[in-house]
Formats: C-alpha cells, sequence, structure tokens
C-alpha cells in the first residue's frame, strides 16, 4: 500500500499545471502522487493537432515540466498505470495490476477519449484518431509519405488537422456531416470565411457527408460515403468529438452525469474527491449553468484552481470559458457562451482575416470571437462577458468607434 497525501488520477495537462502550482506553494517531497495510464509525462495536448504534427515541436518542447522536474520535487510519477477502482469511502485506488494507492485528497483528471465512428472498416490500418502524443507520431509519420487523406469531422481536429496535412501538400478532403463548418460555434457568415480559405488552400470540403464505410483490405484505400460517392485516400484521420473517461468511478457512489458532477469547489459528492479537466461537469456562475469544457485553457485553470483549493485558499471556480484554435495562418480566441444569444455584431470585416464577432443576449455580451483586432478587443471580451457588460450594438458594430464607446452605464 502506498499512502500520499495527495493523489492525482490522470496524467495529462489537469496534473501537470496541478503540480506546477502546487510546487509553487510549497508542496513538500513525497506528499503528491500522479497515476497516468499514458507512457508520456504530462504534456501539452494543443500542439499534437497543429505544431507537433507539422513537425515543429517535439516531444521535449511540448512537456509542461521538464523531465527531472518531478524527481526534483519528490513528485511520484506512476506512467503506464491503469487505474481499474476508486474506493471514496476508504479512500483507496486500486491499479490493474493489484496495487493500491491510499490518499487524503484525490483529483479525479482522467480526461476524455475519442468518439469512435461506428462504421465498416474502421479498424483497417492507416485509419487515425487523434487523442495522444503517440496518435499525433503515428498519424505525423504515416502523413510524411501520405499523397491523399481523408478528414472526417467539422470540429476542432477535424479542420485543424487538414490544416496541417494541407500545408504538408497532401490532397486533402474534408468530409462533414453538417451544411456547414464549425456549425456549433460559428454563425454562417463565419463558417462560409473559413470555408472559402481552406478551399483557396486546395482542402476538397464535402458537406452534408455521411459515412458508409472506409474501405481497403489491409489498409486503408477509400472513404465511401451514403450518396455513393467514393474518395480515394491512403490514411484517414477522424475526429467526431470525444467522452468523458468515466469508467473507473462508475457504480462506487461517485456522481456522474456527463462526467463527474463536482460543486463550485471542483469537488465531488464525497469530500476529498475532486474532478477537473475534461471530465468535470461544474456549476458556472457566470452564465447559471453546468458545463464541461474539453479544452486546454480549462484543463489548466482548473487543475491550478484544484492546487490552491486544497493547499487552503478555497474559492469558487469563476471563469469565464476560453478556446484558441490556430490554421493555417490564423489565430483566432472565443470566450464566453453564444448559447441564447439574441444578436451578433461584426467588428473589421469578414472578407478579411482581421474580425471579431460579438453575441449578446438581451443587450448583455455572452461571447466574442477574435481574430487578428487591438489587443483591446481581447482585453475586454472576457472582462465584458463576466461583469455582463450591457453595450450598445450600435456603437459596438461602428468601425469608427472604438470597442470601448460600445459599453453602456
Ligand atoms: P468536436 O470539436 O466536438 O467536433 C466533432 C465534430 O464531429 C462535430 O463537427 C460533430 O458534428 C461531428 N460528429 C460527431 N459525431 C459524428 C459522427 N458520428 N459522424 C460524423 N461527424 C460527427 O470534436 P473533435 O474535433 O473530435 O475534438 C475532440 C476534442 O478535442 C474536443 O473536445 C475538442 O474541443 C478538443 N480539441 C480542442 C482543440 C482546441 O481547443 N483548439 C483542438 C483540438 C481538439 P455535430 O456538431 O453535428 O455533433
Amino acid at each position: 500500500m502506498n499512502t500520499t497525501k495527495y493523489v492525482i488520477l490522470g496524467g495529462g495537462m489537469v496534473a501537470g499545471y496541478a503540480a506546477k502550482e502546487m510546487v509553487d506553494r510549497g508542496l513538500k517531497p513525497g506528499e503528491l502522487a500522479i497515476v497516468s495510464a499514458d507512457s508520456a509525462l504530462p504534456y501539452e495536448r494543443p500542439p499534437l493537432s497543429k505544431s507537433f504534427l507539422s513537425g515543429k515541436d517535439n516531444e521535449a518542447s511540448i512537456l509542461i515540466n521538464g523531465r527531472d522536474w518531478y524527481r526534483e520535487h519528490g513528485i511520484e510519477m506512476r506512467l503506464r498505470t491503469v487505474i481499474e477502482h476508486v474506493d471514496p469511502t476508504g479512500r483507496r485506488i486500486r491499479t490493474g495490476s493489484g496495487e493500491e494507492f491510499e490518499f487524503q485528497n484525490l483529483l479525479l483528471a482522467t480526461g476524455a477519449s475519442a468518439r469512435q465512428l461506428d462504421c465498416p472498416g474502421n479498424q483497417l490500418h492507416d485509419v487515425f484518431y487523434l487523442r495522444s502524443l503517440k496518435d499525433s507520431e503515428n498519424i505525423r509519420s504515416r502523413a510524411a509519405t501520405a499523397k491523399q487523406a481523408v478528414v472526417i469531422g467539422g470540429g476542432f481536429i477535424g479542420m485543424e488537422v487538414a490544416s496541417v496535412l494541407a500545408q504538408k501538400k497532401i490532397q486533402t478532403t474534408l468530409v462533414i456531416r453538417e451544411d456547414r463548418v464549425w456549425r456549433r460555434m460559428f454563425t454562417p457568415a463565419m463558417s462560409a470565411f473559413f470555408e472559402r480559405y481552406y478551399v483557396a488552400r486546395a482542402v476538397r470540403i464535402v458537406k452534408n457527408g455521411n459515412i458508409a464505410a472506409l474501405e481497403g483490405t489491409e489498409v486503408v484505400r477509400a472513404v465511401l460515403l451514403n450518396d455513393g460517392q467514393k474518395i480515394s485516400c491512403d490514411m484517414v484521420i477522424i475526429g467526431v468529438g470525444a467522452v468523458p473517461v468515466t469508467e473507473p468511478f462508475e457504480g462506487n457512489g461517485i456522481a456522474i452525469d456527463s462526467g463527474v458532477v463536482v460543486n463550485e469547489y471542483l469537488e465531488g459528492n464525497y469530500p476529498g474527491v475532486y474532478a477537473a479537466g475534461d471530465v468535470a461537469n461544474y456549476p458556472d456562475p457566470i452564465f447559471g449553468t453546468r458545463r464541461r469544457v474539453e479544452h486546454w485553457d480549462n484543463a489548466v485553470s482548473q487543475g491550478q484552481h484544484w492546487a490552491r483549493v486544497i493547499l487552503g485558499d478555497r474559492q469558487p471556480f469563476v471563469h469565464v470559458p476560453y478556446f484558441f484554435s490556430d490554421v493555417f495562418d490564423l489565430s483566432y480566441e472565443l470566450w464566453g457562451d453564444s448559447g441564447g444569444s439574441t444578436e451578433t455584431v461584426v467588428r473589421g470585416d469578414l472578407n478579411s482575416s482581421s474580425f471579431s464577432v460579438w453575441w449578446l443576449k438581451d443587450k448583455r455580451l455572452v461571447a466574442a470571437f477574435v481574430m487578428k483586432r487591438p489587443d483591446e478587443e481581447r482585453q475586454i471580451a472576457p472582462e465584458w462577458i463576466k461583469a455582463g457588460q450591457t453595450v450598445s450594438s450600435e456603437n459596438l458594430g461602428n468601425p469608427n468607434r472604438s470597442v470601448l464607446e460600445a459599453m453602456q452605464r
């Protein structure tokens, strides 16, 4: 039996940033263990579909803390270790090999796994999902000689991977089941902007495309759509969403409902058992709803927040949802939640790559997208969303006025 004051279950970004915060706040050697099914130390995940995939980054450059850092700070790293059972009342976790860890505080940070596409041919060689460093390495290595690729899914993985492959001069077809890209988050005009950008850079986009089968004998050779269209390829990358990893704690009394249900301190229904990152279903007091967020910023900020809570600074987690994406030479950011918005206002030009989009709900700012815009727009977006700031849409949309002039007192 290993007895450790703090145990983090899952060795992803939450663990990397929580450990860093704990060390900065005086963690003592021997107090923290991180148990991870992954074979790599905690790494940044955004580069896996961007700079690592393109070859600009390597494993060492995306580690959150250096190779020796965990040893130097007396943090026990258990890699390639799968947890099979969590006992929240006995305060123990058990690995697949029967080893047990006893804890005072446990953080469930198991993240999410790639949703599988249910279609014939899914198991063929050169069909990839992207979640881990290893997945990204495998895609990168196959892409080195590939001529034609099909990317399935019109979300983050689909858009980011398609842009990397196209830049490697691979003939890339993006197949999406929706009628436009990034449909869930963007207005039709924004989707149209990105579609034009991709098509101009040689990505073919097939909309309303439902996959009938992946074809090939051992290795994938084509993607067959329900309408009979066949797209030849020598690799397929599937990005059709992610599902929270909750199996190890199901049936143990831990409240689960689309992830682990936690309170404003990220604590679940057993004292001392917390969850953070992709797996945590947490209350968002800014929007008055519960949410589960699968983005880098959420993993980082919740990991750090948990560290502060258990080290005595017990504050509620109050945070404006945020993400960013890089595709081709574009980088954008999005804050907030546009659900239920009643109005959108554009600043800049949707025919250029410099614009921002502001979603209002009953005159209050609820979400903002910003790409290549003055810094003041980036700065006020999260502030105003957090404050529920009322704005004048007329002033906001007026190119001759600064964004600050849209504020209504
Ligand atoms: P995603 O962004 O949720 O997009 C999934 C896409 O696949 C959506 O367009 C979805 O359409 C579609 N889809 C779902 N089920 C499908 C099916 N059975 N057949 C065809 N299409 C289907 O998920 P992802 O791109 O796979 O990314 C995985 C996770 O990694 C996400 O949580 C994402 O946030 C995260 N990630 C984030 C970033 C970033 O923050 N920049 C980058 C990479 C990955 P509907 O909308 O109609 O469901």
